[in-house]
């Protein structure tokens, strides 16, 4: 008997997708009045005066004067995040930045070299 072994050899094609906003953001401008509202009043609670006394970037990891970090919406309320203390997190001024201008794609990108750079 004849042994036949076929091989398939599958060619795989990678597509990459072009980037897309994952669902369209349903603008609310008076939930988003009242979650900065919200997050005008965590400002002053004592939860996020301790999160900030750590002096530490959510991001970058680095260590700065209280003073220096601000309040930052991990996912931003103009995109559907809300003013929750998970959603909020202590941040530099130049991630601030950085994150403001970068699309979110490079902001990922962004944080990804962050934390190769750490373990290199
Ligand atoms: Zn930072």
């Amino acid at each position: 008997m004849k042994d036949l072994k076929i091989e398939y050899r599958n060619d795989i094609m990678k597509f990459k997708e072009p980037e897309q906003p994952s669902h369209p953001v349903t603008y609310d401008p008076v939930a988003f009045k009242k979650e900065k509202e919200k997050s005008r009043r965590l400002r002053q609670s004592a939860w996020w005066k301790k999160k900030r006394s750590s002096g530490i970037c959510h991001y970058c990891g680095q260590k700065f004067k209280p003073s220096e970090l601000t309040m930052d919406h991990v996912i931003p309320l103009s995109r559907g995040g809300h003013s929750s203390k998970e959603n909020i997190v202590p941040c530099c001024r130049e991630c601030n930045t950085k994150k403001n201008y970068l699309l979110p794609v490079e902001w990922a990108e962004y944080l990804e070299q962050l934390r190769s750079d750490e373990k290199g």
